[in-house]
């Protein structure tokens, strides 16, 4: 068995007794003598898995029963631009917030569609920091306030839900879906594709308060309409049925872990070893971001010198951790620790990181 910690941003590490299910699973699936991947969106054994994912989702975040849970393919950028158009009407204002790469890329998404304002930008600092909610330029009547709890790339995350009055905020929660408990009913959408948290890649996740939707007054075509998905238990056409296969397997060993209390727990307590290592190495290790703003999942850092780059990403690769190469926007490495890393995987992290700095020192 040659199974590594694999810390990619995404698609991520699963859980492996979820693995192992699928792969029990492949060839007869609930008796239908076929694998999942074979069998009919409408059938009642795949009607019936889909609900159980969309309960178990409801019950481990609380989602009130005035919010639509919506399974949708082409992932959260698609997201990005369905949102807005579904939202609110051309003529509409609605405020960015950026507090790094994705952010920009939903406003970019945004901007064919209506009148956007960025309220708050974190970008002239380098994205280290979030710009203090109280200084955000909102717009009254805003259609909705967007940002990016938690952002991928440049390892920073809200701790707080920001108060933005009556206006909808809409959150995509790609890569902090389900990491810890949030209060539902301060959103107006959560959002995010499943390859991180929840599941494989193909399968985006959107969670929307019910009365937001149907009021754009624009002419779309039908299938990029959410009421339709809305009316249809997102089977309006064919959902990525493997996908949510696999989802309702991960919410499954959520549960087992004891639910998003204990999740967000063990999420805090792997972030905190990993970062005072990082703050623990007299120097060695560097990770730019403000520490309030410090993601728990994703943990960007810099070794003394970039030539050490590639020695360490071979000797982590051959001490079974993948994956730890950042993202190009900010170089150096990066270390996604969704809810399937375990802890012992976060140790063996951060045991190498300070045998290689004894090494390389
Ligand atoms: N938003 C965030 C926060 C992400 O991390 C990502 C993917 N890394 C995306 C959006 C884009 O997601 P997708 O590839 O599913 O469109």
């Amino acid at each position: 068995m040659s199974r590594a910690y694999n810390f990619s941003a995404g698609p991520a590490a699963l859980p492996e007794s979820v693995l192992r299910q699928v792969q029990e699973e492949m060839l007869e699936w609930q008796g239908e003598r076929a694998s999942v991947m074979e069998v009919s969106h409408r059938g009642k054994a795949f009607v019936e898995c889909a609900a159980a994912a969309e309960r178990d989702l409801r019950e481990l975040m609380a989602i009130p029963d005035d919010y639509h849970v919506l399974f949708l393919q082409g992932g959260a950028t698609t997201l990005a631009a369905l949102l807005p158009m579904n939202l609110a009407g051309a003529d509409a204002t609605a405020d960015y917030v950026l507090t790094g790469h994705w952010g920009e890329k939903a406003l970019d998404n945004a901007r064919p569609l209506l009148r956007t304002n960025i309220a708050a930008s974190g970008k002239a600092g380098g994205y280290v920091d979030i710009p203090p909610v109280g200084e955000w330029q909102l717009t009254p009547g805003a259609a909705f306030v967007h940002y990016t709890p938690n952002e991928t790339i440049h390892g920073i995350e809200f701790r707080d839900i920001p108060d933005v009055g009556d206006v909808p905020l809409v959150a995509d929660v790609s890569s902090n879906f389900m990491s810890a408990p949030i209060d539902v009913s301060r959103f107006g959408v959560l959002y995010g594709g499943a390859q991180k948290n929840l599941g494989p890649s193909g399968l985006a996740i959107a969670i929307v308060r019910k009365d937001l939707l149907g009021r754009h007054g624009r002419a779309l075509p039908p299938i990029f309409e959410l009421q339709n998905q809305a009316k249809n238990d997102s089977m309006f056409n064919t959902p990525p049925t493997f996908a949510w296969y696999v989802l309702g397997l991960v919410l499954k060993w959520a549960r087992e872990q004891g639910g998003t209390a204990a999740i967000g727990e063990r999420n805090r307590r792997k972030a905190e070893l990993l970062y005072s290592a990082i703050d623990g190495s007299g120097g060695y290790y560097r990770n730019a971001v403000a520490p309030a703003a410090r993601s728990w999942m994703n943990v960007p850092f810099f070794l003394p010198d970039a030539a050490l780059d590639k020695p360490f990403l071979q000797e982590a690769e051959a001490a079974g951790l993948l994956g730890l190469k950042g993202h190009r926007a900010v170089g150096g490495m990066r270390a996604s620790i969704y809810n399937a890393m375990p802890e012992a995987g976060v140790q063996a992290l951060v045991d190498f990181m300070a045998d290689f700095a004894r090494r390389h020192g």
